[in-house]
């Protein structure tokens, strides 16, 4: 494919605009755009108030962003450049040792690896793919072209999952396609041993399971919690498909319970305790954490580790308030709930609530249940989820470990 087919379109930034593009954030608004030439979804080419090229960028007709950068100067992408992009992408996870055969990492994330809007994970044999934007929808197939080229092994099973209710923001339906090896079964996975670590088998539930059927990002602060399990017991509060309370069992905790609304992730949880031989020390639990908690702590429970993990409290910068309410609320029951000298796991995945928001809510929480606690890591998502350094919106998932 030639470099002219690639890109079609042109667009004319604002003064404003054009100090945007240089300040080095990748995205540019509408309001910075003052000429468009191009259709939904092009690759374009990114003027200057003076006309001259500054780079290239996906040009969405409907989304607040405009413009997502996809490179500076005056060269087209064309079809290597993609090729360079997705092995570069590759490379990273090779060099972070998650390309083996059955193992499960995100190949490419988005903007921090080149590919503004499109999210692919690998679970063994399978791909499971989200296009967020008008313009990774049109160069989906280009794209999974290259990613494909780079990896070793074909895919037996390739999804795209774009479900997010988000795409709306871009005037797109949501859509679920088999592009190749429809399945039904779930994928098995199996995280390696690693020194210190055991293995990890579980399954994906490719077409129902959340986001691409899985939370990779929790990889390694899961197996950084289990470090504190000891032979003590351990709450796993939002426990999805039981990992972080799995990984705690597998590292010798005595008792295990797994608590999460959804009837069809404690489901998986089970097999999976089983898959992993530590069935007989986790259970499950169906319930409303947030209510939960509380009937625990108010009962004078108590566990040496605890892991809170919610699905995201402010969805927007408005709900902002409502979500440290929210944070400060559930961990003061969490750090109710953690033995003296025990250690609370808690996460927010919330965009909009930033590390010292987070940090902050912890600190009242801690204050609220007169404990002291002692923050002494706060680590995000794992290292295949890189964020890009200048685009901070990209940064999501808090991590802090308390020892209380
Ligand atoms: N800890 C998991 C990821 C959790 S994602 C992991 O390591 O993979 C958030 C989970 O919270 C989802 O499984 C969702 O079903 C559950 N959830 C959302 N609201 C809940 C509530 N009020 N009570 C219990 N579980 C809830």
């Amino acid at each position: 494919m030639s470099a002219e087919l690639l890109a079609a379109g042109r667009v004319l930034l604002t003064g404003r605009g054009r100090r945007r593009f240089l300040s080095g954030h990748p995205w540019i608004y509408a309001d910075d755009v003052q000429a468009i030439d191009a259709e939904p979804g092009d690759l374009v080419s990114v003027h200057a108030p003076d006309q001259s090229v500054l780079g290239w960028a996906l040009f969405s007709s409907h989304s607040r962003i405009a413009l997502r950068l996809v490179s500076r100067g005056k060269v087209a992408p064309d079809r290597d450049f993609w090729l360079a992009r997705a092995r570069a992408a590759v490379l990273h996870r090779r060099d972070l040792g998650l390309c083996g055969e059955r193992d499960a990492c995100r190949l490419i994330g988005g903007e921090a690896d080149g590919f503004p809007g499109l999210i692919v994970d690998r679970y063994a044999d399978a791909l499971v793919l989200q296009s967020g934007c008008q313009g990774s929808d049109r160069l989906r197939d280009l794209w999974l072209a290259c990613l494909e080229e780079a990896l070793e092994r074909p895919a037996a099973s390739v999804l795209d999952r774009s479900d997010s209710a988000t795409r709306s923001h871009e005037d797109l339906p949501e859509r679920v396609e088999w592009l190749r090896g429809e399945r039904s079964a779930p994928v098995e996975v199996l995280e390696p041993a690693r020194p210190g670590v055991a293995p990890l088998a579980y399954e994906v539930a490719l077409l129902t399971g959340h986001k691409t059927g899985h939370y990779l990002d929790q990889r390694e602060n899961r197996a950084a919690a289990a470090r504190f399990a000891r032979d003590g017991r351990v709450l796993d509060a939002f426990s999805y498909d039981g990992l972080f309370g799995i990984r705690a069992a597998l590292a010798g905790a005595r008792s295990v319970l797994c608590l999460d609304q959804s009837q069809e992730a404690l489901e998986r949880a089970r097999r999976n305790a089983e898959r992993n031989g530590v069935a007989e020390r986790v259970s499950v639990e169906r319930a409303n954490a947030m209510h939960d908690l509380r009937a625990r702590a108010e009962r004078g429970e108590s566990y040496e580790l605890v892991i809170v993990d919610p699905p995201a409290f402010a969805r927007g910068r408005r709900e902002l308030e409502g979500a440290l309410r929210g944070y400060h609320e559930l961990n003061r029951r969490a750090v109710s709930l953690v033995s003296a000298g025990g250690v609370l796991v808690s996460a927010s995945c919330s965009h909009n609530v930033g590390r010292d928001d987070f940090v902050g809510a912890l600190a009242a929480a801690s204050r609220d249940a007169e404990r002291d606690a002692r923050l002494f890591c706060l680590a995000g998502a794992a290292p295949d989820h890189p964020v890009l350094a200048g685009l901070p919106e990209s940064e999501y998932l808090k991590c802090a470990f308390l020892r209380l």
